[in-house]
């Protein structure tokens, strides 16, 4: 610990990725002065920039999940405030394919939960009817979600950020926040880098992503019993040289752990596949290229089109999971006072996918707990 004062602080922000950043700009828009402080030197330098960039529907998560509801709510408000704002975005829709006709009776079910979630516009296709749609396609009948779509996941993050500036709040990069003490007011933090500071805060987010719950175990007074464990499961993509085959996402039937091998398409036009599901045991975004060989076989079952040698390693993201391999899927946890007991904090676990698509709502989750935290 280092001698010097502490400076005082309304709220910090730990982590400035996507869900950081929306959660800086809903306090700031609350009126409440903020300090985003960040390890790296600059926003959204991890799994905010190591992900598919899609805006999910909602289709898939249990109902009245905080996942669930989330995304939902997150999907209306980030169309919303894209159009608002200009970032980059298109609603391209997307199927989710079935290749034989045990899948196909899966389609029904996953129509039911989406609906159960309020997802609108869902509508089970023939193989006729995706094909006429999708020419490159083979399957045995999809599922339509219309509500879905890409965005241009940087622009939006360079949006909140402004946002957030243009109602007073800050950022201090390469600023790891390295220890934290529940003090009488609130949470005393200290932070390091090249030009540590030692802040006093009546309101700490940790929305550290992966890190959450590392750092949730430096905070001396925090009940350790709250803090889930961290377990890591990568997710890695190729990319396909030349145009997308399709101009909707395209998704096989789910499989456990994961969506599946599935097609994306980024703003640029390049189109993607992943990302599929690794168990790691420390944070390591290489691609091995060897992984491919299951890709192919995956991909070929919808798009037999796919040529050997096309894909391309392309990058990984990391999911942080809050359970391990083969446990029941995990939810969101949003942790406030009323969950852990210590005023003045706020933490976010296992905020892995949907969380672009959710981030402002969980943004408005939050502001509405530091409300009265
Ligand atoms: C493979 C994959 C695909 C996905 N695809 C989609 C998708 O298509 N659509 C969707 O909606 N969601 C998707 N997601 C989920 C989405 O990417 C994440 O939910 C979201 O990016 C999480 O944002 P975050 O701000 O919580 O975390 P991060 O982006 O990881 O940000 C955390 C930040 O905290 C900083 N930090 C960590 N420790 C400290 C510290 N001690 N001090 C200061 N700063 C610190 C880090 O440097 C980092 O910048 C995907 C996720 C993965 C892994």
């Amino acid at each position: 610990m280092t001698s010097s004062p502490f400076e005082t602080v309304d709220c910090v922000v730990i982590g400035a990725g996507v869900v950081g950043l929306a959660v800086a700009r809903a306090l700031a828009l609350a009126g409440r002065e903020v300090i985003v402080v960040e390890a790296a030197d600059a926003i959204g330098t991890e799994t905010s920039s190591r992900n598919s960039e899609v805006i999910h529907a909602g289709i898939y998560y249990p109902k009245d999940s905080l996942m669930a509801r989330a995304c939902v709510s997150g999907r209306r408000m980030l169309y919303a405030y894209c159009r608002d704002h200009g970032v980059p975005h298109i609603n391209c829709g997307k199927l989710i394919v079935a290749t034989n006709p045990a899948e196909s009776e899966k389609l029904a079910e996953i129509k039911g939960r989406a609906e159960a979630n309020g997802v609108e516009g869902m509508r089970l296709l023939t193989a006729a009817e995706a094909q006429a749609m999708e020419p490159n396609l083979q399957c045995t009948a999809a599922l339509l979600s219309p509500a879905t779509g890409i965005i241009d996941s940087h622009s939006y993050m360079l949006s909140l950020q402004g946002d957030a500036e243009a109602r007073g709040a800050m950022y201090a990069f390469n600023s790891p926040v390295e220890a934290g003490r529940v003090a009488n007011a609130g949470i005393d933090l200290e932070v390091g880098g090249a030009e540590p500071m030692r802040l006093r805060c009546r309101l700490v987010v940790n929305s550290a992503g992966l890190h959450a719950p590392t750092l949730a175990r430096k905070i001396v007074g925090l009940p350790s019993d709250r803090i889930p464990p961290a377990y890591y499961a990568k997710g890695n993509y190729f990319t396909l040289a030349g145009r997308s085959p399709f101009s909707r996402l395209i998704y096989p039937v789910p499989v456990p752990g994961g969506l599946g091998v599935h097609i994306t398409v980024d703003m640029g036009g390049q189109a993607k596949f992943g990302p599929d599901v690794e168990w790691i045991d420390s944070i390591d975004y290489t691609v091995d290229p060897h992984r491919a060989d299951k890709f192919y076989a995956a991909v070929r079952r919808y798009w037999p089109g796919l040529k050997d040698g096309a894909l391309q390693p392309g990058y990984a993201g990391i999911r942080p999971k809050t359970v391990p391999q083969g446990a029941p899927a995990q939810d969101f946890q949003v942790q406030g006072p009323a969950e852990h007991g210590v005023p003045g904090l706020i933490n976010l676990f296992g905020i892995e996918s949907p969380g672009l698509t959710a981030s402002l709502a969980l943004a408005e989750q939050v502001a509405g707990i530091a409300a009265t935290a």
